[in-house]
């Protein structure tokens, strides 16, 4: 088989008419068109609809569509692991009545995603259950949705990548790696304190976040310690320099869930445990079990 040929554009030649319009849709990258039109217009008719009806619920078809491929694609890129929203579904969303100590009304003014515009960082601080990775993997949506450039990435991850770009001796694999993380217009930066890079890894980390400030780029940052206690970047200087810089109140947006609960272990059950009163309802204290028990193996 020949290579497809790419440039040209001749209106289909053969098959029915249904056809031909079907693959001219797809000549023009109109998937959704292709794949719809004719089901519409036997739609749009049978409602005794217009022609102009027609042709925009066609247009809003393929549009809905297209967007849906760039949201997936984007999620993608950004290595979302997760879907995980803020408002929405119940399966995805932030349960604010299970974490009091976090203020809907703040969330939902980071969803506007406002702070990146303004190249301000987010710092989520918490112990471990909290719901840090929910709401930094939620705003990350938030900011695909309102097409900002996200990259997510654990520092875990990042060690990984750094000592394989190392490796791999290119300096282009590093560039790669240095732009990857510089460039998107989000950078999630979670569990920063779990691991300690080493000493190069951490001046390569301390490098983007410099760049990043420099190009008045936000960072969001999920973490279990005080960030005076991080020690991520190599030297006690560096780590003194991020977070003047970076981390300094004008620019930072610190969301502290110290005082949280975690959510990984389901509140009712703890309550049914110290609770005197016994549940009666024995299929009731059997759901809220299994549930627990799922959530520790998680
Ligand atoms: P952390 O990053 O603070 O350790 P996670 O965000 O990973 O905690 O939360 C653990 C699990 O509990 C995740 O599946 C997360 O979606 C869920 N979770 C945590 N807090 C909430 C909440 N308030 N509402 C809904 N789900 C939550
Ligand atoms: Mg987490």
């Amino acid at each position: 088989m020949g290579k497809k040929k790419i440039g040209k554009f001749v209106y289909p030649q053969t098959g029915t008419q249904v056809e031909k319009i079907e693959q001219a849709f797809k000549l023009l990258g109109l998937e959704n068109c292709g794949s719809s039109f004719e089901f519409l217009a036997q739609k749009i008719q049978e409602e005794g609809k217009t022609i102009l009806d027609f042709q925009e619920e066609l247009l809003k078809g393929e549009v809905q569509y297209q967007e849906d491929k760039r949201l997936n694609r984007w999620i993608q890129q950004a290595k979302l692991p997760q879907l995980k929203t803020i408002d929405g579904h119940e399966d995805t969303r932030f349960n604010f009545a299970a974490q009091p100590v976090i203020k809907p009304a703040q969330i939902r003014e980071l969803a506007s995603c406002r702070f990146i515009e303004q190249g301000k960082n987010v710092i989520l601080l918490g112990p471990t259950g909290v719901g840090k990775t929910h709401l930094a993997l939620a705003l990350g949506f938030e900011a695909i949705q309102q097409a900002y450039e996200v990259k997510n990435v654990q520092l875990n991850e990042f060690i990984n990548l750094f000592h394989s770009a190392s490796i791999s001796s290119s300096e282009t694999s590093k560039k790669r790696l240095f732009r990857s993380l510089a460039a998107p217009k989000l950078l999630i930066l979670d569990d920063i304190d779990y691991y300690t890079p080493s000493e190069e890894a951490g001046e390569f980390l301390f490098d983007v976040l410099m760049q990043r400030y420099k190009d008045q780029l936000s960072i969001l940052v999920t973490s279990n310690k005080n960030p005076k206690d991080w020690n991520l970047f190599g030297t006690p200087e560096r780590s003194r320099a991020i977070l003047d810089r970076i981390f300094d109140h004008s620019r930072a947006i610190i969301i502290n869930i110290m005082d949280g609960r975690s959510y990984r272990v389901p509140q009712p059950l703890e309550q049914a445990i110290s609770n005197p009163e016994p549940i009666r309802e024995s299929s009731k204290l059997r759901s809220l079990i299994s549930s627990a028990s799922k959530s520790m193996t998680r």
